[in-house]
Parts: C-alpha cells; structure tokens; sequence
C-alpha cells in the first residue's frame, strides 16, 4: 500500500505495513503482530520519541558490546522485518554474529529469515546444537557460539528466555518499549524505545565509541545503573496518565 507521508500516524503506519509484508512473505509470526499491538501502546505513551533516559541506555549497551569478548544479536521475525538491515550494519561494526531465534518456529521461517540477513551479512548463525537450560520453548535452541556469548543483544524478547540468559550469567541487553515487560525487568541493560529508533541510534554510537580506549568505554558502563533507568522509563509514563 503508498502510505501519504502527511498522515500524522506516518512512521507508525509505515513500521506495521512492514510487518504485514513480512507476515505475508511467510517469515513474521502472526502473533508478532499482537506483540507490536503491545509495543505501540507503549510507544504511543513515550511520545514516539526516544526519550533522553533511553538514548544514555542505547550509548551504555553500545559501550559494553564494544567491550565484551563474544557479543551476539539476537533476531526474530518482527526484529528481521523491522529493521534486519541496520541490525546488520550494527554487527558488522561491532564484528559480531547475528542469529535467528524463534518462538514460533518452523523451518520454512527460520530459512526466510536467515536468506533475508544473508543478502547484507555474511555472519549469520545457523547451527543450533546446544539448548538454554531451564526454557521450554524453541527459543531454547541455540549454537555454541550463541550459548557461550558473554554479551546478548535481544531486541523484542520474550521474558523466560531473558531470565534464563541472565541465569546463564551473560549480560542481557533488551530493547523493550515496556519497561515492566519481565524482559526489561530482568535484563542487565534495559533499552525501553522501539526498535526502529533504537538500532539506528546505536549504530551512531556504534561508530563514535568504537574509537574509544578501553577504559574510556568502561567508564560509561561503571556509570550506568539499571534500576535508575528502569525508574526514569516508568516515572515518564506514569507523568503521561
Ligand atoms: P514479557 O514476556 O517480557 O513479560 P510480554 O509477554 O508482555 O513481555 P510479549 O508478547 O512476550 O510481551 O512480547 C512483546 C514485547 O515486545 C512487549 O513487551 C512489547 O512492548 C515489545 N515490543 C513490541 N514491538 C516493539 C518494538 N517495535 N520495539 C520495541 N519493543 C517492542
Ligand atoms: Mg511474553
């Protein structure tokens, strides 16, 4: 569909025709659509704008996937139809590995997604030979490299895994719009923005920090608290009802 670039609800309309396409190529989940439904209502009370706690939160996570020794990104369905593309640019400069994980997976997506990725990355995870302890759901597989990261990126989790990787000892980075969701709650860095500002605003970062030295980078992380974030995201939504 051509989308006038006056409506009000432009980007808004432009992120779920991506997810409409996506489902129709075979590779979103139908329930994706649900949790975009989810996410919007968040994004709606944040002003669709990345607020200035989010955007220190983007900087701290960029930081410390510059300063770990096996960072990963993880990717699902709505993340690949998104915004697979700058998820991509965002590994390349941080030399990492992406990889498809989904809850609701079948083969076929799996395939469509990992195809997708490929066409702007060469580093795209595939085996799936070890399994996160404690999860029941496909998600839980995983490659070796994936079940050895020290860094997770998990834009759009679902929040057993989370818990479950936090469990393993890796330090978890989620972009969730929901602050409360149980994967902003239990990660280590809680981005709460959408995706679509999230990424290209770390791939900005991405390439500012990475000319930083190695206790420059620590610094801004040693700085960060979690729980303070956390409280800044929901003390905004509770100014907006
Ligand atoms: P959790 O499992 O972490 O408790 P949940 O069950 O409430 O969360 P899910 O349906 O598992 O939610 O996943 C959807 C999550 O993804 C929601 O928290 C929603 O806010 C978030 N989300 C959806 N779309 C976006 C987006 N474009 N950018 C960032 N976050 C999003
Ligand atoms: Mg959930």
């Amino acid at each position: 569909m051509k989308l006038p670039k006056s409506h009000p609800r432009f980007e808004s309309l432009k992120t779920r025709e991506k997810l409409v396409t996506g489902f129709k190529e075979g590779y979103v989940a139908i329930n994706g659509l649900i949790a975009q439904g989810r996410g919007e209502c968040f994004d709606y009370l944040l002003e669709e704008k990345t607020q200035n706690f989010a955007m220190n939160t983007e900087r701290v996570a960029v930081a410390l996937l510059l300063l770990s020794k096996s960072p990963v990104i993880s990717v699902n369905g709505n993340v690949a139809a998104l915004c697979g593309r700058e998820i991509c640019k965002l590994a390349k400069i941080l030399k990492c590995p992406v990889e498809v994980n989904l809850f609701y997976w079948t083969k076929k997506r799996g395939e469509i997604i990992e195809k997708k990725l490929r066409k702007f990355y060469d580093n795209v995870l595939t085996e799936k030979t070890k399994k996160i302890p404690n999860l029941n759901s496909k998600r839980a597989n995983v490659s070796r490299y994936f079940y050895n990261a020290d860094v997770a990126l998990i834009p759009l989790e679902d929040g057993d895994r989370a818990e479950a990787l936090v469990k393993m000892k890796k330090n978890v980075i989620a972009i969730d719009l929901n602050p409360l969701s149980r994967t902003s709650q239990n990660a280590t860095i809680s981005i709460v923005d959408n995706i679509v500002r999230a990424i290209p605003n770390m791939i900005t970062y991405a390439e500012e920090l990475k000319n930083l030295r190695r206790d420059e980078l620590e610094d801004i992380v040693k700085k960060f608290k979690n729980e303070k974030n956390l409280k800044m995201a929901i003390n905004f939504l509770k100014g907006k009802i």
